[in-house]
């Protein structure tokens, strides 16, 4: 019998427990699932600091410290392309076969439903907190950013001086001051 899989496509920046609770509710549906980390050649900008590898770090870490059977995912990073339209296209031609997409973003839906693959809406899971804005944010202003993501990522953001790095590419020249002050 050919194993029912689905995609979820995420930019993860960082991975948070939104995702973990989407990925452990589709696991609960399907066979398998391939995790697309999108944008994966994006870091080192204030909506997107982390590098691919360094996603794909925290999935691993987080999907073992979930108890998330290794056998049952994929992890596929995916970079970005100039042409939505041909986007669909590109993600097949990177990812194991799939029968249907899981994703709440208006643009993935549209793409995927123009080329006839079905998608389901994830339930939202605490929406307001568990954002990835949500996390820089906090981080940036020194607020409680931990609770929101599982503890492997806390000690994968630790490791590799998250916080720092994103403080410092929100740092402003000093003419960017005085300009702004003008
Ligand atoms: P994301 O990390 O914000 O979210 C990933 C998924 O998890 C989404 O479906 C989102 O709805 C869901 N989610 C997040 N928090 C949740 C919560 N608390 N509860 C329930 N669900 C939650 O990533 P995204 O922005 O959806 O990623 C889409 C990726 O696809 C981007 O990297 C984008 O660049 C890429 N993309 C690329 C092209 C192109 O290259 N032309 C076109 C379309 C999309």
């Amino acid at each position: 019998m050919n194993k029912k899989r689905a995609l979820l496509v995420g930019r993860m920046q960082p991975v948070h427990k939104g995702h973990l609770s989407v990925i452990q509710e589709t696991l609960n549906d399907v066979d398998e699932l391939i995790i697309g980390i999108g944008s994966a050649e994006k870091s080192h900008t204030p909506s997107n600091p982390f590098t691919g590898g360094e996603r794909v770090l925290m999935l691993t870490k987080a999907l073992r410290e979930y108890d998330v059977d290794p056998s049952r995912y994929y992890i596929i990073p995916l970079e970005d392309i100039a042409c939505n339209s041909l986007w669909v296209s590109h993600v097949k031609m990177l990812t194991p076969p799939f029968c249907k997409v899981i994703s709440g973003n208006g643009l993935v839906q549209q793409l995927f439903e123009e080329e006839n693959i079905p998608y389901n809406e994830p339930h939202l899971f605490n929406r307001e907190e568990y954002s990835g804005t949500e996390v820089r944010n906090r981080m940036l202003n020194d607020e409680d950013w931990e609770s929101l993501v599982p503890e492997s990522v806390v000690k994968v953001i630790h490791e590799i001086k998250a916080v720092e790095r994103i403080k410092k590419i929100h740092k402003k020249e000093v003419s960017e001051l005085i300009n702004e002050k003008k």
